[in-house]
């Protein structure tokens, strides 16, 4: 018998890697690494745990990848509701912004949403906020990764006086973080319609220097495409693309009004592709193409976007919706299929942050992160198809959350976090925010 950290023996598997779902089959685990996924009754004769669990009514699936969000918008979680973007953003979002945006600020909103998210099986977000220092502590206090996206803007904000101030924080960020494994710098450029070309120019430039990823919004209305085309007689992806911006380390996110071209675009180019499918029905942006991004071989990811347009970071709920959008909105029933959701939500976001050598997939060799989700739920029954189980109805419970095969979240509980005492501290920042 090998003497092994963790054993999880689990009614159901889904390794993402086959795309199969495995019966009464079990996950070794030891120095925080996957050493075997073999059936549970050759596992128990082969090893012996320190600590061994057995998940009668669960599935275990890879680590969620949300890959967008601004964490710390998790104060403003219902500010602004039933505004249409650019009214949410210009009358709502930017004014409290600009007057209460701090360091502190920051630190406090991130923690609370990286709780939040830990409790629905995220284990690796991409943020893209002010004071991205303030986030990577918290993440790197509640031990997840993360991709830390600067905000690039052409107007000061509460982090930068401008883009040039912005690109130098950067640099200084990806100095300070380049040798740590849970945390990776990237460049955030807002959108286009907020980024002059130059800016542009000289982020790709900084990209290729340094190795950095850039994830920017793009073409998140119709009337974003339209005033651009009005204006310059180019569409924003045309532009991104005449740039170099468009690439395996471009991700591009909301991308709803996306003509034929700028799908063949995204395709030809291995860009990445971020849907945000509640904060797009939310604001009422529209619904994005991801039938015909998947059928073109886009690298499609999601995200949750901020809890000011959403209003959670649960990404099971955002993969739901992304799911029946995906086949409402093609009147295709096979647009996206549960395997190609998953896929989306695990090992497609892995890739986009080049770690899919490491995370995203439930293999031999890989990072033991690891979700657990509970189907005991009695409306459940009968139960034939697990994976309809946990995306078509709201009784799946994520359980159990692992990362590097340590426990970060249980029953609706992120691991060394005092909820009780950090939600009061945010409410009382909420109402400072308001008051002030
Ligand atoms: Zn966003």
């Amino acid at each position: 018998m090998k003497s092994v950290d963790l054993q999880i023996d689990a009614r159901w598997i889904a390794p993402v890697v086959p795309a199969s779902i495995l019966e009464h089959h079990s996950i070794v685990i030891d120095k925080g690494r996957i050493i075997d996924l073999c059936p549970t009754a050759r596992a128990r004769l082969q090893y012996e745990a320190t600590q061994h669990l057995t998940l009668n009514e669960s599935i275990l699936t890879p680590g969620f990848v949300n890959l967008h969000n601004h964490a710390a918008m998790t104060l403003m979680r219902g500010v602004g509701s039933d505004l249409p973007l650019q009214r949410w953003l210009e009358d709502a979002i930017w004014p409290m912004e600009n007057a209460q945006v701090s360091y502190d600020m920051v630190a406090l909103g991130a923690r609370w949403s990286i709780a939040e998210m830990l409790t629905g099986g995220t284990t690796t977000f991409s943020d893209m906020y002010f004071y991205p220092d303030a986030v990577a502590e918290a993440a790197l206090d509640l031990g997840v990764r993360c991709q830390l996206a600067t905000p690039i803007i052409d107007f000061p904000t509460a982090w930068a006086s401008d883009a040039a101030d912005g690109i130098s924080k950067t640099v200084a960020l990806h100095d300070q973080y380049k040798h740590h494994s849970r945390v990776q710098i990237a460049l955030g450029p807002h959108a286009p319609y907020t980024v002059s070309d130059d800016t542009f120019e000289k982020l790709k430039t900084l990209a290729d220097q340094l190795g950095l990823r850039i994830q920017c919004h793009v073409q998140e209305t119709q009337s974003e495409v339209d005033d651009a085309v009005k204006a310059t007689g180019e569409r924003p992806m045309q532009r991104l693309h005449r740039l170099g911006l468009l690439g395996p380390d471009f991700q591009a996110v909301h991308v709803v009004a996306l003509s034929d071209e700028d799908i063949e675009l995204l395709a030809r180019t291995n860009s990445t592709a971020v849907t945000c499918p509640d904060s797009n029905l939310k604001l009422a942006s529209g619904l994005a193409r991801t039938r015909d991004l998947l059928a073109a071989g886009v690298n499609l990811c999601i995200g949750t976007d901020g809890a000011a347009s959403n209003n959670d970071q649960d990404l099971l709920c955002e993969a739901r919706n992304a799911t029946l959008l995906a086949k409402g909105g093609s009147g295709d029933a096979t647009a996206m299929t549960l395997q190609e959701t998953l896929q989306i939500m695990t090992l497609n976001g892995a890739r986009a942050l080049g770690l899919d050598d490491d995370i995203g997939s439930l293999e031999i060799g890989k990072a033991a992160d690891i979700v657990a989700i509970n189907l005991s739920d009695p409306f459940l029954k009968p139960m034939t198809d697990p994976m309809a189980a946990v995306f078509y109805t709201a009784r799946a419970r994520v359980d159990q959350v692992w990362i590097d095969g340590k426990l970060k979240a249980e029953q609706g509980r992120p691991a060394g976090v005092d909820v009780a005492a950090m939600a009061r501290d945010v409410q009382r920042l909420r109402k400072a925010m308001e008051s002030a």
